[in-house]
């Protein structure tokens, strides 16, 4: 038998619900905040995120999905942000609007090593606003993602939020780091002695207990930010404390991705243990730039829907759809019902049958096992006598109604679906 690939998943009916339900919701909200679904293509040239993300990320250097066709070399997405930029100056979305408000939904993918709550296919949904440098837009964002977690039925997650300060800054810091950890190397894992070469932002990333405790003992405030880059964070903690949202600033809070700047932000959540977050975004001012266009002012962010699922105190709402089951019994009993069938979902009933040729236990079973709210039982009596017998599966009670009445009855039970 040929098995699903490593790192992957089947999303099976009795899970697809919810996820369905999360995509509602956030629809919801993103068009309650005026932001509106791209869709771009899950290829993408290999140079778009070698110049967005940078060459020494761990996703650029390990992680990237290669597909090779004849002479096309592509990759599969990481992540969504780039391709988003990308579309947006490829198809002048710049030159249309002010501020560009879009949220996507999709699969990303990454080479890990697969492990739990790590997927090599897994699934973001994220907003991207472009074209403008306020604090206000970062509040926005902000707090649309806590608004989201709460009408996903999250709770017991925690905002941590940072300034990287603009480009100029983000050297000043990793020079702030090199100079305190430059003396403390030996203490750190492998891992880090080489990113302190390559990416030292990284290591403050690290879920090494002896990284993070050389991390703690570093004493991080926002000495390397300008007063401009000061200002901004101030304006947006200020704008965050006017609507109430909850945060916690986190000096160590750095996101490994070249294209950060300024505001960055991560929530977590204490059901996912200290490995992970549920999602993370922040400002990428240069972006727009870097990759061929004017400077924009933009921010987003994104949450892993496997994670959101995994913390969700509410399960999907399985109430919604109230089925109607048709069992038949004998062949002249099956034409009936096809016809039946036909003119129940004719009239948005959600109605199906039994096409195994069943005894009438069997066919209740699977009544059963559907969640079916009412039967509809046609024999060699009912049509004798034109009618069918309707059987509440929650009470047991049954009914005879009369074939041409059925609608009629169905209706006023509230069977039929708008
Ligand atoms: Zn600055
Ligand atoms: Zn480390």
């Amino acid at each position: 038998m040929v098995k699903r690939v490593r790192g992957t998943q089947d999303i099976l009916p009795f899970n697809s619900k919810a996820w369905q339900e999360i995509e509602r919701i956030s629809r919801k909200i993103f068009s309650l905040y005026d932001y509106q679904e791209i869709r771009t293509p899950i290829l993408e040239e290999p140079s778009l995120f070698n110049r967005s993300l940078g060459d020494t990320t761990e996703i650029i250097q390990k992680q990237m999905f290669r597909v090779l066709h004849e002479r096309d070399q592509l990759v599969l997405r990481p992540e969504g942000t780039a391709s988003v930029v990308r579309a947006y100056l490829e198809n002048n979305l710049d030159r249309r609007y002010g501020v560009v408000k879009l949220y996507y939904f999709g699969p990303m993918f990454r080479a890990e090593r697969p492990q739990k709550g790590r997927l090599r296919q897994f699934h973001h949904l994220g907003i991207e606003a472009i074209g403008s440098l306020s604090p206000l837009l970062d509040v926005e964002v902000i707090s649309l993602s806590d608004r989201l977690l709460r009408e996903l039925g999250i709770s017991g997650y925690q905002i941590y939020i940072n300034s990287l300060g603009c480009k100029d800054d983000k050297i000043e810091l990793g020079r702030i780091l090199r100079k305190n950890l430059k003396g403390r190397l030996s203490e750190l894992c492998p891992d880090c002695q080489v990113r302190f070469g390559r990416n030292v932002f990284r290591i403050l990333d690290c879920k090494k207990p002896r990284c993070q405790k050389v991390v703690a003992n570093l004493n991080l405030g926002h000495d390397y930010l300008c007063s401009d880059c000061r200002e901004h964070f101030q304006r947006v903690i200020d704008g965050l404390r006017a609507i109430n949202i909850t945060y916690q600033v986190s000096f160590s809070l750095v996101r490994g991705l070249d294209y950060y700047t300024r505001t960055v932000f991560e929530i977590k959540h204490n059901r996912l243990g200290a490995q992970d977050a549920l999602g993370a975004g922040g400002r990428y001012d240069n972006l727009v730039g870097q990759l061929g266009g004017q400077d924009k002012g933009a921010i987003g962010f994104a949450l892993g829907i496997e994670r959101l699922l995994l913390v969700r105190d509410r399960t999907a709402d399985s109430s919604s759809k109230q089925l109607v089951y048709i069992i038949t019994l004998g062949e002249e009993a099956d034409k009936e019902g096809v016809c039946l069938l036909h003119a129940l979902r004719d009239n948005n009933v959600f109605a199906d049958m039994d096409y195994s040729e069943r005894s009438l236990k069997a066919q209740m079973r699977q009544a059963n096992d559907l969640n079916a709210r009412f039967c509809i039982i046609i024999g060699e009596d009912e049509l004798k006598k034109s009618v069918v017998s309707l059987r509440d599966m929650a009470s047991g009670k049954q009914e005879e109604v009369p074939e041409r009445y059925l609608l009629n009855r169905l209706s006023s039970l509230g069977l039929t679906a708008n």
